[in-house]
């Protein structure tokens, strides 16, 4: 006979593999199960990053003597009652998992009291062997230590990363349950050092200015957005302010850390064309959705769910991401500059204060300000971002140079056309017509035997975008007519990158996706690409043009529009303060 049942320690030791693959594991762990407990305070005390001993104490419910004797077995769970329970998980735990698993890699010791209870007791296990429960002194709470990580599976000690880096995988665990519980009180310890302690905070808001600093956090703004039984709520960062990794991209469903392919995949796209290629936002999303929509049991550590109506989900997310910075372009604060808090309501504060400053007031009149009520009332009438701005001039051919009522304001002026376009083709294509423009005289672009088949089968796409396009011979297509936005000049470029796009796309599901790609290609386009000298009307004009669009704040290739520099920044750089 070959094959035999494994014994219990055995099945343990692998399903450890599983739950616990460092030290971060058991922490991350140990804090679900004091959430779970409805604790208030979580203390995390860990020596040499977690490998000699790691201590999670809380003041949760804690458990009753028989059933801290049952909590250390395998697949022994309070949070399962029913067989439908498993469909419909509220608690972050449910697989009755990690306390064996981490009793069976280490040297384990659960101290427990109920309210009710009139000791505390005490448990330890080694190695996967269970000893006595002995009574001893202990607040009302759980507290759970866990000694020689791994020391029975020394090949999983070998895997272990350098010290600081398995302390960082501890504190990134602490964070993310963190962002999630403001409720609640954390501290990390290392090695007798504070490393974190974040008190308890009502608001989302301002654990988030303890979890990731001010720097950062100040440039996130908070989002509320709720469709049917789907809720997203956090925050993000507006489109200049990125990062050159997912770093700061953190996703949640019911409270839960993810790390989810759909989620983050939605979240991008709600930033499409507002971020540079290779680039990333920062985001803190909490996706609420029914219990019975998603299931959380797909993965060992639980880091990856299944939602049951995946493209609603995705579709919810990328939208509510995309209306929250459609919102936040409306009104581009100087992110880089001193901001209040109160800008993250998304209410720009009207920036009087400036002339009221004694510093300023004989040698510097304060010109910026006092000009944005002179503009003439055209622009008064809108009196949008843009337009209220004051034209100083044009500089290197590409850049306009605009007082603000904040300080200096540049604006790209190639990236403010492009943005114009693709937000102006978008709505065409939206609406379901594309302005078109018919061509005098036709124009011919030659073509590869490949793009002469590809083309055939796109042309009605080609049409929805603006462009009528007949054949002309074998190897040739004649282009009637163009996207009304494409300045005069020579369409075959502009047909052949079409082309050329739309070969990758290859249904038209898709095309909806990358919609925004092709668009930007042709925005492209219909920008003069030379250095071209505006006159102020033609300025004014694009200011305002800014004005009616979504996301003025960034070309279609995410390259900012508007760089806008404050008074503090300029006093900061004149040294005027330091
Ligand atoms: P699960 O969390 O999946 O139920 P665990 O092995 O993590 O499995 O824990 C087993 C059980 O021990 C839990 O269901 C819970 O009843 C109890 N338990 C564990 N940690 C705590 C704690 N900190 N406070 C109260 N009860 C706890
Ligand atoms: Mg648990």
């Amino acid at each position: 006979m070959k094959i035999q049942i494994l014994s219990d320690e055995m099945a343990s030791r692998i399903a450890a593999g599983e739950v616990v693959e460092r030290p971060a594991s058991a922490v991350k762990e140990l804090i679900e199960n004091s959430l779970d407990a409805s604790a208030t305070e979580i203390f995390i005390s860990v020596e040499k990053s977690g490998t000699s001993s790691i201590r999670v104490s809380d003041n949760g419910e804690g458990m009753a003597p028989e059933d801290l004797n049952l909590a250390v077995e395998r697949h022994a769970t309070s949070k399962l009652k029913v067989d439908e329970d498993l469909f419909r998980i509220a608690t972050l735990g449910f697989r009755g998992e990690a306390l064996p698993s981490i009793g069976s890699v280490s040297k384990l010791q659960v101290v427990s009291r109920s309210p009710n209870a009139p000791t505390a007791q005490k448990l330890c296990v080694e190695g996967g062997k269970k000893g006595e429960m002995l009574p001893t002194a202990a607040a009302v709470g759980t507290s759970i230590e866990i000694k020689d990580i791994f020391f029975n599976t020394p090949a999983r000690r070998k895997f272990l990363k350098a010290p600081a880096t398995e302390l960082s995988h501890i504190c990134d665990a602490v964070n993310r349950m963190a962002l999630a519980y403001p409720g609640v009180h954390f501290r990390l310890e290392h090695d007798g050092r504070t490393v974190a302690d974040y008190v308890s905070v009502n608001d989302g808001q301002d654990r988030l200015y303890q979890v990731f600093g001010r720097e950062i956090a100040k440039g996130l703004a908070a989002f509320d957005w709720r469709q049917g039984e789907l809720a997203a709520h956090g925050f993000l960062s507006s489109a200049p302010l990125s990062f050159p990794n997912a770093r700061y991209l953190y996703t949640f469903v019911n409270r839960r850390y993810v790390r989810d392919k759909v989620l983050t995949h939605a979240v991008l796209q709600g930033y499409e064309t507002l971020l540079m290629k290779g680039q990333y936002p920062a985001v803190v999303l909490f996706l609420n959705v029914p219990f019975g929509e998603v299931d959380v049991n797909v993965h060992p550590a639980k880091f990856e769910v299944r939602f049951r109506r995946q493209s609603d989900v995705h579709e919810a997310v990328a939208r509510a991401i995309r209306q929250a910075l459609r919102q936040e372009a409306k009104e581009p604060g100087p992110r880089s500059g001193a901001i209040s808090s109160s800008s993250f309501s998304g209410v720009r504060e009207v920036a009087l204060p400036y002339g009221l400053s004694a510093r300023t007031a004989p040698d510097n009149p304060a010109p910026t300000y006092g000009n944005v009520f002179t503009l003439p009332p055209r622009a008064a009438a809108q009196e949008g971002f843009y337009s209220s701005m004051r034209v100083l001039g044009q500089i290197l051919g590409c850049y306009l140079v605009c007082a603000s009522s904040q300080g200096l304001a540049l604006i790209d002026q190639h990236a403010a056309h492009e943005r114009v376009a693709f937000e102006k083709l978008r709505r065409q294509m939206d609406a379901g017509k594309v302005a078109m423009q018919n061509l005098l005289i036709p124009q011919t672009v030659r073509l590869s035997a490949g793009e002469m088949m590809l083309l055939e089968q796109k042309l009605d796409v080609l049409r929805r975008f603006g462009f009528d396009l007949e054949p002309f011979g074998p190897d040739a297509y004649a282009i009637h007519s163009v996207p009304a936005l494409l300045p005069e000049g020579d369409y075959s470029q502009v047909v052949r990158q079409m082309v050329a796009d739309l070969a990758e796309v290859d249904t038209s599901s898709k095309l909806r996706e990358h919609l925004e790609d092709r668009l930007a290609t042709i925005a492209c386009h219909s920008v003069i690409r030379a250095n071209r000298m505006l006159e102020m009307d033609e300025m004014r004009a694009l200011l305002s043009d800014l004005d009616q669009i979504d996301f003025a704040t960034q070309c279609p290739h995410g390259r900012p529009v508007l760089i806008e520099i404050s008074r503090d920044e300029l006093e900061r750089m004149f040294k005027r303060v330091v």
